[in-house]
Formats: C-alpha cells, structure tokens, sequence
C-alpha cells in the first residue's frame, strides 16, 4: 500500500444484491455510491450514483448472471469515473458480513481460513453468511493483492456478558449448536453510540446509551462505556423489538403450537414469523409512513400495529434502564428512529420519572444532522443520531489496514 492508498470500498452483498460505496478515508468523502439488484434475473438493474464528480445517477439494465457479473459492472462503472479498481488509491475492500459468531471480535483481515470460519457459521446464518461469502470471493479473484477486511455485524456485541448472552437451555446442546445470543445491527450501534457521546461532548467511556436502531430491521443495545452490555435480537435477528415483517419477542411455545394445530412445517413458520409478522402482520404495511397515514384516518388495525411497536420499545427501553443503572443518553436511529417524530415521542411518553422526555418542538425538526430532542432541563438526552454503517465500515477497515 502507498501512502496515497486512502479508498476504501465498501461492499455488501446480499444474496441477489450488492450495495457498494467508494470513500476517500483522508476526508471522509463519498466518491460514488451504487447498488446492483435482481442479480440472476433477466431484470438486474445496477444504478451507480458519481458523487466525486456530481455527476447524474447512471443505470444499466439487463440480466446479469451473477455475483462476479455485477462486481464486474461495478469495477466498469467506477472505471469511467476515473475510480477503477486497479487505482493505486485504493487502500482496501471492506466487506460486511452479518455472522462472525463468538470468534470474530474485531474487524479481520480476510484469508482463506476467515472464509472457511466464515462458512462455519452458515447455519446460524443461512440467509446472510453465504451471500457475502459470495461477495467476498468474487472481490478477493477481482483483486487478489488488495486487502480486504470483514467487518461482522455481531462483532459489537461480543463484550456482552454470559448473563446476557446465554439462553436458559440446556449448555450441552446449546454449545453443541453454537445457541446463544449474538445480536446484529453492531456496526450501527457501535457507530451510534460513539456520535452520541460526540453530541454530548464527552468519549464514549464516560457516557451509557441505548441505542434503539429502528428501521426495517429493528434492535436495541444498551451499551456502558462504549462497550454493548446486551442487546435485543438473538440468534438470529428475529428477537426482540417489533419489526417491519418480523415478530421479534414471542413464547417459543407459538412455533410449536403452530406445529402442532395449524399443520404448518418449520419452513412455514419461519416464512411467517420472519416475513409476514411484526408491522405487516399486524396491519398489513410495513412502512411507518404508511402507518402513520392510516392511523391519522382513523384506522384501528394501523393504530394496533403502532401501538404494540410503541409498547415493546417502552418495554427494552425501561429494560436497559434497568441493565445500565444510570443512563445518559437514549438514541434513535435508522429509517423510524430519524425520521418518524410520533414514534420518538409515543416511545419515551410517560418516562418522566426515569429522566426521559422530549420536547415536542425539537422532535418536530427534520434534519439530517445528529441532534438532541430533550428538554434542556432533562436528566437523560434523548437524541436523533442518523447511522452511517458504510462510513463505519470504511473507517473500521482502513484503521486495520492503515495500521
Ligand atoms: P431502514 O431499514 O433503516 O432503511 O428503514 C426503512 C424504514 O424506515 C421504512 O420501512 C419506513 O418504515 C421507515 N421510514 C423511512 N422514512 C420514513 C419517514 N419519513 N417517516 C417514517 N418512517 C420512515
């Protein structure tokens, strides 16, 4: 690597899906950003967006096959940008990968024995952990030379203590099948929880926060010192708070319930609770725009689903209180946290007596930017903090490069 090596390329590969974003670490800047759909299908679709140049969104159309087709495409688009990927600006890939079980901790220089690693934790992640193997081998034949480094959605959480990270069930089984508690969403609530301590000028050692990541996929984290104590999804991240099309918390008796009377198999149930459940279950959207719509009109089933989301984050909110002790700041983030101020304001209303509250002209403000939206006079702040998981990513991976 030279000393000019500052781009870091940020790639996260879904099973018929990369998103990618090129950034320049000496400043920060985004150079171009993209994502490449439908991969496999005669409908792939790659828009690629020149920021560097502020050039118009660029879209091709058409199938292409697979993986190496679209990281292909990539290259070609950022070629044209003056961006390839043989620059020798370029200091590294980083790749998102969801599951790095207990063993991943850190963000890990990619070999071929963090991909077999990688690929033993296919079961605990059967949807994810393949597609961005996937990713990642096809970037490795691209450029074999280049670094490339994993940075693991779990990794945040792996300081949670066993009281936290352990299921009451059986050890022996549970080990056997590597059951505990791992948590997702890391790279976000470790990136949210840093900026909060930023807005509250103190470091992250100094302040507790929970962080509740709500957007599509949802998950809280109560995180003490900088370092995450407990957080709300699982195994998989199908525990814990209500999601757009996931159920989050229920008696694990339902499944076999289900089993047992409605005739429905593993895979069904799966699909129901991973999919047709949460907000979508409950009224039939999954989008807090629409909801809000649809409860403003006066439509109870849209008023049910807000309110039982509303309750369960109450809930893990008077939780981390609980885990933390003494709380500092409580955050908000992601596509409903940013944006949906009834959200915010329904979740902390009634909290007074923990220090909570928000004032409802700050709540009001849309702003892209990290605010507070608590009364001045409140003990604990409550803040917006838009996430940034590409950035974070980018920045996780060059420190470990650059180092
Ligand atoms: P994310 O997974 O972080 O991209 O969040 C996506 C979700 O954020 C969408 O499904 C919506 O429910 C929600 N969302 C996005 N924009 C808004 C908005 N302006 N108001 C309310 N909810 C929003």
């Amino acid at each position: 690597m030279t000393s000019t090596a500052t781009r870091v390329l940020v790639l996260n590969s879904g099973s018929s899906s990369v998103k990618y974003q090129l950034l320049d670490m000496a400043d920060g800047a985004r150079l171009a950003a993209g994502l490449v759909e439908r991969i496999g299908e005669d409908t792939s679709r790659l828009a690629h967006t020149p920021l560097a140049t502020g050039g118009e969104k660029r879209e091709r159309t058409g199938r292409i096959a697979d993986h190496d087709a679209a990281l292909k495409a990539v290259a070609e688009e950022l070629a044209a940008d003056g961006l390839g990927l043989d620059s020798p600006e370029l200091a590294a890939i980083g790749h998102r990968v969801v599951h790095g079980g207990s063993k991943f901790t850190e963000p890990t220089l990619i070999t071929d024995e963090v991909v077999a690693e990688i690929e033993r934790l296919i079961p605990v992640a059967p949807l994810h952990n393949p597609a961005n193997i996937t990713g990642i081998r096809t970037a490795r034949a691209l450029r074999p030379e280049l670094p490339q480094v994993a940075v693991f959605d779990t990794a945040f959480h792996t300081t949670m203590p066993e009281s936290a990270a352990r299921y009451a069930i059986d050890t022996e089984t549970a080990d056997a099948h590597m059951v505990r508690r791992y948590g997702f969403h890391g790279t976000s609530h470790a990136y949210v929880s840093r900026k909060t301590a930023e807005l509250l000028g103190k470091a992250p050692e100094e302040v507790n926060v929970i962080v509740l990541h709500l957007g599509n996929g949802a998950s809280a984290s109560a995180v003490r010192g900088g370092r995450c104590v407990d957080t709300s999804m699982g195994l998989t991240p199908l525990e814990g708070l209500v999601m757009g099309t996931r159920s989050g918390d229920l008696d694990p008796a339902v499944i076999f319930h289900l089993a047992r009377n409605a005739g429905m198999s593993v895979d069904e149930i799966d699909s129901l609770l991973n999919k047709k459940s949460g907000l979508i279950g409950l009224c039939g959207d999954n989008d807090m725009r629409e909801i809000r719509r649809r409860v403003d009109e006066g439509d109870e089933r849209a008023r049910l689903a807000f309110d039982v989301y509303v309750h369960r984050l109450k809930k893990y909110i008077g939780a981390y209180y609980a885990v933390l002790g003494t709380v500092d700041a409580v955050a908000f983030t992601a596509g409903v946290g940013e944006n949906a101020a009834p959200v915010r304001e329904a979740a902390v209303a009634g909290l007074e007596a923990l220090g909570l509250a928000v004032d409802a002209d700050l709540n009001a403000v849309r702003s892209g930017d990290a605010r507070l939206i608590s009364p001045a006079s409140a003990r604990v702040a409550v803040a917006v903090v838009p996430t940034d998981e590409e950035l974070e990513i980018a920045t996780q991976t060059y420190a470990l490069v650059s180092a």
